[in-house]
Formats: structure tokens, sequence, C-alpha cells
């Protein structure tokens, strides 16, 4: 636990110095679209695989990125790069075939213990400047059960580590120090509701999302913009009670488990509800994707009622 921490805490610095140093994209394709990449997504996941090599050699992993693509979309350029920063972040010599193996460690296996991983969530957050997060979260025989979310916008780029341990959540300083167990706000006046969605338009249906606050008699909620899975952790220690994620009209995306494990740990760790649209679990369980069409996650203090009032626009 304390060796994975370390781990994410790693790959948060090797983002911060792509960041800072090397900030450039390639595109990936992703179903019908394609979305940004850079060497930091790769080199934030090795650092992850080279860890969980390290403490569970035999556990199946689930990542967003993979060495094959590595190899394909990252010039010679981007390669020395990023051989270069995980020589410098993990003080030692890196290869190319070390780095590549890394990136596949756990890949199409099957194992009761399987960790999910998304190397740099909301890439397009991290390429603006904005929120991103990297994030490991783990699931027994396709049941949530841990997470942990590094946070780098966290508080005005203060960051933040959040985490899960014996079921609890707790909220540790960004590059080092004990955590402090976090629950859910109990905020549950109307008028005082924070309600967190994302940024990219593409992502949720803002306007689905404003109408069901409405119906809900949350249209006076205050809302927070950002991307990334800390809008989970923001619920899991209380800066925001409500985060949805209602599908734009017409839309068939697929949610991917990377996108979700980690951070639905965190809010049920912190005491909070996650849901699909219908009030029902959500399904872990069938591979790469999530059948769910959309996620509710909240503090529980008006989850019954936002079902209803999504259940209402999703009709209309
Ligand atoms: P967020 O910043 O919360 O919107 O989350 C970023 C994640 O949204 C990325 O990791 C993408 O995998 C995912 N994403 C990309 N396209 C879509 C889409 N059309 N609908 C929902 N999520 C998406
Ligand atoms: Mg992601």
């Amino acid at each position: 636990m304390r060796a994975l921490l370390a781990a994410l805490r790693d790959a948060a610095k090797l983002c911060r110095l792509v960041q800072g140093n090397f900030l450039s994209a390639s595109a990936k394709a992703d179903g019908d679209h394609s979305e940004p990449v850079t060497i930091a997504d790769y080199g934030s996941q090795a650092i992850i695989c080279r860890a969980l090599k390290q403490l569970y050699p035999d556990d199946a992993v689930v990542a967003e990125e993979s060495g094959a693509q590595f190899s394909q979309l990252v010039s010679a350029e981007g390669l020395a790069q990023i051989v270069q920063l995980l020589s410098q972040v993990l003080r030692q010599d890196v290869s190319e075939a070390e780095l590549i193996a890394w990136l596949d460690f756990g890949a199409g296996r099957a194992a009761a213990r399987t960790w999910v991983i998304d190397p740099i969530d909301g890439t397009k957050g991290f390429l603006a400047r904005r929120h991103y997060a990297i994030a490991c979260g783990l699931l027994l025989d396709g049941r949530v059960a841990g997470g942990m979310v590094a946070a780098p916008g966290y508080n005005d780029g203060e960051g933040a580590l959040f985490y899960t341990s014996d079921g609890a959540t707790f909220k540790a300083p960004f590059a080092a120090g004990e955590g402090a167990r976090v629950t859910v706000s109990s905020r549950h006046k109307p008028e005082d509701i924070i309600a967190a969605q994302s940024f990219e338009r593409a992502h949720a249906s803002k306007s689905r999302m404003a109408r069901a606050r409405e119906i809900a008699g949350l249209g006076g909620a205050r809302i927070l913009e950002l991307d990334s899975m800390e809008k989970y952790a923001l619920v899991a220690c209380g800066d925001a009670d409500l985060y949805m994620r209602l599908p734009r009209e017409g839309s068939s995306y697929a949610h991917k488990i990377w996108d979700h494990v980690a951070g639905v740990a965190l809010v049920q760790g912190a005491g909070g509800t996650v849901t699909d649209l219908d009030g029902g679990p959500l399904d872990f369980s069938q591979g790469e994707t999530l059948p769910n069409p959309g996620m509710i996650i909240s503090n529980g203090a008006h989850h019954g009622r936002v079902v209803e009032a999504v259940g209402r626009v999703m009709a209309e």
C-alpha cells in the first residue's frame, strides 16, 4: 500500500515534469473518435505497473495504455524524453524494453485481483493545464475493493492524494505524509448543494444535468466544472455533494472501467452513494467497459430524488 502510494506520487512528479518541459500530444484511436495521449500517460502507467509487478507479480491489470500503442505512436524524440524522465524520477537507468514490459504488465491475464489504472485521467485537462488525475483502482472478482487517486490540481494546484484503506477513505498531502480520514458532507439544504460535473462538453450532457437538478429541486446548486476523477474525490472528502454523468442525446459511449473504479472506491469508503442512472449498482464485471450509460454520485442526501429526476429527463 505504502509502495503503491509512493508510485502514484512518482507518477504525479513525472506528469508535472512533462507538463513543464515537453508538453505535446499524439492522437490515438478510441472507437469512432480519437483521444489525445502524451508521453506522461505512458510514463505514469509504467511507474505504477512497475510497482505492481514488484508487489503483486501474479495479479491482473487493466490499464488504459499499451506497449504496442506506445511503440506505434511515440517518436524517437518522445522515447528519449520519457526514458530520461523515468530514469530521473525512479533514480535508475531505464531502458526502452523495460518501459514496454512495465506498460504491459498483467495485461490480458485473468486473476481474482485486478488493478485498474488510468495513468492520466483527463488528458485534455492535463494538456490545457486544468485538472487531471492519476488513478489506480482494485477489483476483487469484478467488484470495487479499493482505490487511489492523485489529484495534482486539487485546491488551486496544492494537490492531494486520496486513497482507501480497510474500507475507509483518506486524504494525504500531495508530495509526502500520512492521510487523514475523510467522509462525505452532511450538506442537504438545496441552496447549499455543490454539484461537480465534467468540464468537457462532449463527455456529458450539461443541459440534461441542469434539467435534472431543476426537477430534483436543486436548481440553485453551485456548479463546479473540472476534468477527471478528482470529481469523485471531491464528493468523497465533502468538497462537493453531487456528481452526475448523464450521456448526451444520441450518445452510445461505453464508459471505461479505469475512469471509475478508483473513484467509486473513494466515495463508497467515505460513506457516499454511487449508482447508475436507474439507482442500481454499476457493473464492473464485464471487462473493459461498463454496461451502464451514466452515473450518479452523491453524499446520499438527495440521491433518490435525483435518480427520479434523471429518469424523467432521460425519458423526455
Ligand atoms: P471527465 O473529465 O470527467 O469528463 O473525464 C474524462 C474521461 O472522460 C476521459 O478519461 C475519457 O475516457 C472520458 N470520455 C471521453 N469521451 C467521452 C464521452 N463521449 N462520454 C463520456 N466520457 C468520455
Ligand atoms: Mg480517463
